[in-house]
């Protein structure tokens, strides 16, 4: 676990780290400084969280990207279905 900040343990408030300030994002929001204090293993549990993050967004986008070939594939063989119905009536 993370050891909040002074602010934070003060104001009992959840300190959770803001990786784009090095602050933690009640004082970031409250514009103070912070004297937050992030060990190297909670960095790199955040690091593995984002790159988890990362390798799950590249699935579901590639998923998207599949899903859509599909449907296109299927879109085609129904044209194509349509076309010979139209054939056989002319
Ligand atoms: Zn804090
Ligand atoms: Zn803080």
């Amino acid at each position: 676990m993370l050891t909040p900040c002074s602010n934070c343990s003060r104001r009992g408030d959840d300190c959770l780290v803001n990786l784009s300030s090095s602050r933690c994002s009640a004082c970031n929001d409250r514009n103070v400084k912070c004297d937050l204090i992030v060990s190297q293993p909670e960095w790199d549990r955040i690091d593995r969280d984002k790159e988890k993050l990362r390798r799950q967004l590249e699935k579901a986008e590639e998923d998207a990207l599949e899903a859509r070939s599909h449907a296109l594939r299927l879109r085609r063989e129904l044209a194509k279905v349509d076309s010979k119905e139209k054939e056989m009536f002319d």
